[in-house]
């Protein structure tokens, strides 16, 4: 059984850390990090289930982190019709006048 912890890690140089390197004709799988964007500190590739659970514990987290952020920022014209201020002038945030 994989222990859960993230490990540190370096971007992949070859597709910086996209996981894909475009060809002439076609993208292709990054032959340096196996598609997966990112590398060992010694540079090696990490595989398969490891791939996977390093990959899920840094979209946790990246997810976690949207959701603080959309809480404390609603996007766009929502922010007119929950009443929130807007620092320019009312309906700022493109309010429709829905
Ligand atoms: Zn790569």
């Amino acid at each position: 059984m994989t222990k859960v912890e993230q490990i540190p890690l370096d971007m992949c140089v070859p597709c910086c850390g996209q996981g894909v390197i475009n060809g002439v004709f076609h993208r292709m799988v990054c032959a340096g990090c196996g598609g997966v964007g990112f590398v060992r500190k010694n540079g090696s590739v990490i595989e398969g289930e490891e791939a996977v659970l390093q990959l899920r514990l840094r979209l946790n987290r990246a997810l976690s982190m949207l959701r603080v952020y959309e809480q404390a920022r609603p996007a766009g014209p929502s922010g007119d019709y929950q009443g929130i201020e807007n620092k320019h002038h009312a309906g700022g945030g493109n309010y429709t006048g829905d």
